[in-house]
């Protein structure tokens, strides 16, 4: 269905990765756990899911999936963040500061609603994919402070920005895959091409 006609990779290495699995069951597109670097020889885009993204880095460095992530993403294969996920992906990590992939050009800042908003449930906007407000879910989440100049900001939840995109890389501060709502799965997907 997609680059010739490989799953789409779900990282499960920690976190929710079983969420986007059911999503992408929902809209009948295949996927592929991808637990160890060589199993992204075989899918033609990664979700990168929510979770800790201390814990997931710790794997990278033990297990090369960091590098091994950077060369598939080198190659313009599609990757999409959400929460953890996008933290990883990102070019500088605040609150504190940690190693990442730099493969998105945003500042992002870990747990930036303060510790006493574990999570919350909000309505966003995503206007070039959605012409109605989106449910956006938020735990722990943190918060884009800065934009490069090559990023399209394609959701806004309040005047922040929470659905990012420069070329290949997608990365979402919420969590689409714990609503209904497929639309940025979806989008995702395309990226993939049909
Ligand atoms: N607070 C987590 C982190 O810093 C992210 C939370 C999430 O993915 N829901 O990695």
């Amino acid at each position: 269905m997609n680059n010739g006609h490989k799953p789409v990779g779900i990282l499960a290495v920690q976190g929710d990765f079983a969420m986007h699995a059911k999503m992408l069951d929902r809209i009948r597109a295949p996927w592929k756990l991808v637990k160890h670097a060589a199993d992204l020889d075989e899918v033609g885009g990664l979700i990168m899911p929510g979770g800790e993204s201390t814990t997931m880095l710790k794997f990278f460095c033990s297990e090369g999936m960091g590098a091994a992530i950077k060369e598939f993403a080198g190659t313009g294969k599609p990757i999409f963040g959400t929460c953890a996920g996008a933290i990883l992906l990102a070019k500088e990590v605040l609150n504190p500061p940690q190693e990442k992939l730099g493969l998105i050009d945003i500042a992002i800042e870990r747990n930036a609603y303060g510790r006493q908003v574990d999570s919350s449930v909000q309505r966003g906007e995503c206007p070039e994919l959605l012409n109605h407000p989106m449910e956006m879910v938020f735990i722990r989440a943190p918060i884009i402070r800065r934009v490069g100049e090559g990023v399209r900001v394609l959701g806004r939840c309040g005047h922040l920005p929470v659905l990012v995109e420069q070329d290949n890389i997608l990365a979402a501060t919420f969590h689409p895959e714990l609503t209904e709502n497929e639309t940025v799965h979806r989008y995702f997907l395309k990226k993939l091409g049909d």
